[in-house]
């Protein structure tokens, strides 16, 4: 029987615990420092609306991956859910990611695709070749206007800098749509769990071979020899007890309101102008539209730089982040018997489908 240790009861941690655990031949040790598995992922029903609360943030579930589809559909249902974004600027409301309808509105315009192509082709800085940050991404693609409209804003409050110091990798999440898809991906399978998501990590880890010790901190005096593999999937420079310095990160924080009926009539809308103080609200009510509820739950959601104790959610990926990851990354190659997995013990800006990904292939790596 193999013993494998996992710090972390979020979607690498449990992925890996579930698949190692699946054949029976296997210990799974999983330790959380939280009360509550699902990391940022996990969702409660909120006690007063009755409405199913994504705790730490919106999370809509989207992959172009069949595998990934199917081996989550294995821990709940998956109910179809198109995330469709709206945001606020200068009082007036548009559709993102930015589409047909935000231009033709933007510019008070009614072009047709292949004239808003002429016409955003005309706008863009097209001197840029090859884009070095954020906004030069932003400007060789949709031009001033719509960048400072929508992106630059947003982006200085959610991330604490200029968005030239940002990786142009950060935007190239967004599409922008010569149409009027206002789908906020493009992924070909998108969906919500009927359940919410902590049902799922409650399946992946109910196990015998799987035992789950919750508030529990890992640190460097845990008596790491007795197992075959460790998977550490909190910040890879707490693991190293900061030795190189500490990677910059943004926390979220959440201002909770309940009101009755409904607030914004959509689930996400972002407020990209600086004068708001938020990033966005998110009404979590319109996450399960097939559910009905009299209240409704929304939160105000607002980022700063990560203090001591505060959640990491947002790794900033700076240039002097990413020579210090490299020192970390380095160290942990001195260490074969632990595999650091996950956006935090790898330091990336990864999606829920991405996650499992790479977690389902670390794990056949120990199968
Ligand atoms: N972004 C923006 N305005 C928006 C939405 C996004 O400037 O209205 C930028 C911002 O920098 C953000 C990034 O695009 O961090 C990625 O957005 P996404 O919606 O993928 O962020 P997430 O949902 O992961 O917070």
């Amino acid at each position: 029987m193999k013993k494998y240790l996992i710090i972390g009861a979020g979607f690498s941690g449990s992925v890996i615990a579930e698949q190692l655990a699946r054949n029976g031949n296997s210990h799974v040790t999983v330790l959380d420092e939280r009360e509550t598995i699902g990391g940022n992922c996990y969702s409660e029903r909120d006690p007063e609306t009755g409405v199913m609360v994504h705790k730490y943030g919106p999370h809509t579930f989207h992959t172009n991956d069949k595998e990934v589809w199917q081996y989550i559909q294995q821990f709940c249902e998956m109910v179809p859910f198109v995330n469709r974004i709206k945001t606020v600027h200068h009082g007036q409301v548009y559709s993102l990611p930015i589409n047909l309808h935000t231009i033709n509105q933007f510019f008070k315009k009614s072009f047709s695709p292949s004239e808003a192509v002429e016409f955003v082709n005309a706008v863009a800085d097209r001197s840029i070749v090859e884009a070095q940050n954020f906004e030069e991404q932003a400007l060789k693609f949709i031009g001033r206007d719509l960048y400072e409209a929508f992106f630059y804003g947003y982006t200085k409050k959610q991330w604490g800098c200029e968005p030239r110091e940002l990786s142009a990798s950060i935007l190239k999440r967004l599409p922008v749509r010569f149409n009027y898809n206002d789908n906020y991906y493009t992924s070909c399978f998108q969906g919500m769990p009927r359940d919410g998501y902590t049902a799922i990590f409650e399946k992946m880890l109910d196990s015998p071979y799987i035992d789950v010790q919750l508030s529990t901190k890992f640190d460097s005096t845990w008596e790491k020899s007795t197992y075959d593999h460790i998977f550490y999937t909190g910040p890879i420079d707490s693991f190293f007890n900061y030795k190189f310095g500490r990677l910059s990160y943004r926390t979220v924080y959440f201002e909770k309101n309940i009101a009755i009926g409904d607030y914004q009539g959509n689930a996400i809308i972002n407020y990209p102008d600086q004068d708001v103080d938020c990033t966005r609200i998110h009404e979590h009510k319109h996450f399960t539209p097939w559910e009905q509820h009299e209240k409704t739950v929304y939160f105000k959601e607002f980022s700063k730089e990560t203090e001591e104790n505060d959640i990491p959610f947002y790794p900033k990926r700076l240039k002097k982040d990413m020579i210090t990851l490299e020192k970390y990354l380095e160290e942990a190659k001195l260490n074969p018997l632990i595999t650091f997995a996950g956006r935090l013990g790898t330091y990336r800006y990864m999606d829920m489908h991405q996650v499992i990904k790479e977690a389902l292939d670390i794990a056949k790596m120990h199968l």
